[in-house]
């Protein structure tokens, strides 16, 4: 799975969110899973 953003690196995760895949870059680490940062964070937590 590659980052949804940026299609020429790995994704390390997916969002719960929106289910994209996301590199480290993009993603924000909620602890109990991960989300489009600045984008679904609230999303997820809820
Ligand atoms: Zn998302
Ligand atoms: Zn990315």
């Amino acid at each position: 799975m590659h980052c949804f953003n940026h299609p020429d690196r790995m994704a390390v995760g997916s969002c719960k969110g929106c289910c994209k895949g996301l590199c480290v870059e993009c993603a924000t680490d909620l602890g109990h899973g991960l989300a489009c940062k600045d984008r679904h964070e609230s999303m997820v937590e809820s």
